[in-house]
């Protein structure tokens, strides 16, 4: 997680965490989803933060970081209860198929580029 970009009237820059892949924290965000979450947990009281980010929002699996941020979400959601244990390890386990899966397509880019750079090579 990066820190907020956003800086205060005194010049200080916000030492909050960033949200997603965003780059500002929850209190700076304008990402209407987020400002969503914010305005639920400040009917809430602050509740609803928590189960907001814990929520699943559909969103692409593409890259190891992505998986990862997943699997963060989803070590917290069950560090606060928030999803079952069968989840949490459902989750880990298909996590973890996926980064080996992107891992693997990426070695596999780097070889054909490899290759292609030694064909070229041997002209
Ligand atoms: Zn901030």
């Amino acid at each position: 997680m990066s820190q907020c970009e956003y800086i205060k009237e005194d010049g200080d820059q916000c030492g909050a965490y960033a949200v997603g892949r965003g780059r500002f924290c929850i209190s700076h965000s304008n990402d209407p989803k987020i400002m969503d979450i914010k305005a639920k947990a400040v009917r809430n009281r602050g509740k609803s933060v928590i189960d907001g980010l814990a929520s699943w929002e559909e969103r692409p699996l593409e890259t190891v970081q992505d998986v990862q941020e997943l699997l963060s979400d989803a070590l917290n959601a069950a560090m606060l209860g928030k999803i079952s244990n069968g989840r949490a390890n459902a989750i880990s386990s298909l996590g973890n198929t996926l980064i080996k899966a992107i891992e693997l397509n990426q070695l596999a880019e780097e070889m054909k580029d490899l290759q292609r750079i030694v064909k070229e090579m041997s002209r």
